[in-house]
């Protein structure tokens, strides 16, 4: 069955089947590159002298010396490997052509290759969240075996030596704050929470850090008057705020909203500014209004008067953003930050070496089970150590729930799915595996009050042969089968997507059609407001698109303090978590390019508070 494709109906929208996207890198713009992952190449080499039990290993004559390369598919497709045998040993295994995910291809790349010539050996352990790149690496490795003369079954036998783990396992402990989930949402809590003194232990179920926010492309929005000086504003722009603002209210706190975002839009139209209208109150109020006034106004306002200065917070520990912002797939308003990688990674990367560097301890392959509540108040929790027992953490000041949210857990996806007809299998995921809404089930069991659970959406930018999580609409057209443009690219996620096959002769109209409402820049037949590049020149790229499971909005509810909230509408003690495991912020919608700045927002908000408990 062709699950990518096999979609079925949709609620809310026509049948979303599958999309294309043109996307021109030539034309420069905001990070308009392609949103497939393109093929690499790794100059990863492996070799025998690195390692001590290599030599030991081999039998004389088991290969004929020389350099083997085979490929085997991977997550995102093939996964090329050259593999060099000297007479009784495999001695160089270097990766070659792929297009797997930086980041989470690391750690497979490097250490599979290792382990299967320390142990020559094809029987050693997948690492856990990169389990399709492992195994192509060991199928394509056996691959060259087989060519080299060798009995690749045999080395699918061969004895590994289990080597301590590098990693320290938890043992019962006490400790100021505990954070439990190792993605965005955790690392930013432990970062914050130790420089506030707090003595911190974080525990990441998987074997890697980074969960979601790691795979994405780190898009970040914020207002920034900076980086935003030199992008002009446009009627269709100003007409997209003049149709938020017409929404009649629906509560004080969104009337308040409203009549402020008003003013300052009336004090920029008599200033005689030309550039880009933006404001945390307009982000909010935008936020709100494509999230179908679902979402908690108090707490998006508290979300977009944050995001600078995390930003900026960000950047003091090592995250580099780039000087320009762009609009990613959804995000509807040019405040998308980006790494220079267009990479949830770097992020990763640069909060777990301050974190680690501030004193935080990290544990991976370290679950957390249950929460311990004692005279009402959040202790601590049991967590499953690597070792696969059960300890105990103690945390003094405060539990911080960071697990993600439940896209990879398809029962419940379907318990509490109220937006699609069809969430269940037939549908992917793009998310990491460890997304199994562990924390709404732990926070459930000690009375938390869940909100927003059944608003789940999808990402209709997921490439049909895997790739990236991430894109940007600035220079891109989306167009159906028939090879012609049907949605506002600029717009909602869950507006976007339909069937494709692609006549060129229509195909080429559409992109002369396209270019000429470039160049008017007004709002299109299908609303779309952000224009920016002509596609004149290649190389194009076209990758498919299917829709997948992508971010759940709903979950734990927190107030501004991150502090998590009961069904009596009560604080729960000790008790803090931030990033998509939480619900509130996104409504029936989130925005693109939310996402990552809540999780980090509500991280370092939850850190701070939990850190200055007594
Ligand atoms: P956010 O953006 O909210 O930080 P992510 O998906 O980036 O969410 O990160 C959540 C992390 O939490 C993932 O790395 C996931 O593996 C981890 N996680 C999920 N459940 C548990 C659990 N029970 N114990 C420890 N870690 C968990």
């Amino acid at each position: 069955m062709k699950k990518k494709r096999s979609v079925q109906v949709i609620k809310k929208t026509s049948a979303i089947l599958l999309s294309l996207t043109l996307l021109l890198s030539a034309c420069g713009g905001n990070g308009s590159t392609t949103t497939s992952a393109p093929e690499t190449t790794a100059a990863e080499t492996t070799t025998a002298a690195e390692t001590t039990a290599a030599e030991a290993a081999g039998q004389e004559g088991a290969y004929k010396p020389g350099t083997y390369t085979a490929s085997a598919q991977g997550n995102n497709g093939p996964v090329e490997v050259s593999v060099t045998f000297s007479e009784d040993a495999i001695t160089e295994i270097t990766i070659g052509k792929h297009g797997e995910t930086t980041g989470i291809s690391d750690a497979p790349f490097e250490k599979i290759p290792a382990a299967i010539i320390q142990n020559q050996s094809l029987g050693v352990d997948t690492i856990s969240g990169a389990t399709n790149t492992s195994n192509a690496i060991l199928e394509a490795v056996a691959d060259c075996v087989t060519q080299a003369g060798g009995d690749a079954e045999a080395l699918r036998a061969a004895a590994v030596e289990t080597e301590e783990a590098a990693n320290a396992v938890l043992k019962d402990a006490e400790v100021d704050v505990l954070v439990i989930g190792g993605g965005g949402a955790g690392l930013s809590a432990a970062l914050s929470a130790s420089q506030g003194g707090a003595s911190v232990i974080l525990v990441e179920k998987l074997s890697a850090l980074g969960g979601n926010t790691f795979r994405c492309g780190g898009a970040f929005n914020t207002y920034d008057p900076e980086r935003q000086k030199n992008i002009p504003m446009t009627d269709s722009l100003a007409s997209a705020v003049d149709k938020v603002l017409a929404h009649e209210d629906v509560s004080e706190a969104h009337a308040q909203l409203k009549a402020e975002v008003q003013k300052q839009w009336d004090e920029y139209k008599v200033s005689g500014d030309t550039m880009l209208f933006d404001t945390p109150e307009w982000h909010a109020l935008q936020s709100i209004d494509a999230g179908d006034y679902e979402g908690n106004v108090e707490l998006v306002r508290s979300f977009t008067s944050n995001t600078l200065d995390t930003l900026n917070w960000l950047e003091e520990n090592g995250v580099e953003w780039t000087d320009q912002v762009s609009t990613v797939v959804g995000a509807m308003w040019n405040r998308s930050h980006q790494t220079p990688n267009n990479s949830g990674a770097d992020i990763i990367a640069a909060l777990e070496k301050n974190a680690t560097a501030g004193g935080v301890e990290i544990y991976l392959d370290s679950k957390a089970e249950e929460l311990i509540v004692e005279d009402g108040r959040v202790s601590g929790a049991v967590i499953t150590n690597a070792d696969g027992e059960k300890v105990t953490v103690a945390a003094k000041k405060g539990v911080i729930m960071a697990t993600g949210g439940f896209s990879a857990n398809v029962d419940m996806r379907v318990k509490y799915n109220q937006q699609w007809e069809d969430i269940g299998e037939s549908l992917t995921t793009n998310n990491s595996p460890g997304a199994t809404g562990d924390g709404i089930v732990m926070g459930e069991a000690v009375g938390v009050n869940l909100v927003g659970m059944g608003w789940i959406q999808l990402m209709p930018l997921n490439g049909v042969s895997g790739g990236g999580i991430s894109g940007y609409v600035n220079s891109s057209l989306f167009c159906n089968k028939e090879g012609e443009r049907f949605v506002a690219e600029d717009q909602r996620r869950d507006v976007l997507a339909e069937d494709m096959g692609v006549p060129a002769d229509a195909l080429e109209k559409t992109v002369a059609e396209f270019n000429e409402l470039v160049k008017a820049g007004q709002p299109d037949e299908f609303g779309r407001t952000t224009w920016e590049n002509t596609i004149e020149s290649g190389p194009f790229y076209a990758p498919s698109f299917s829709p997948a499971v992508h971010h759940t909005m709903g979950g734990l509810e927190i107030n501004g303090n991150a502090e998590v909230i009961n069904t009596d509408g009560e604080v729960i003690p000790g008790f803090y978590a931030a990033g998509e495991v939480t619900g509130g912020i996104h409504g029936t919608n989130r925005v693109g390019g939310n996402a990552v700045p809540d999780a980090l927002c509500f991280g370092k908000v939850a850190g701070t508070n939990a850190a200055s408990n007594e």
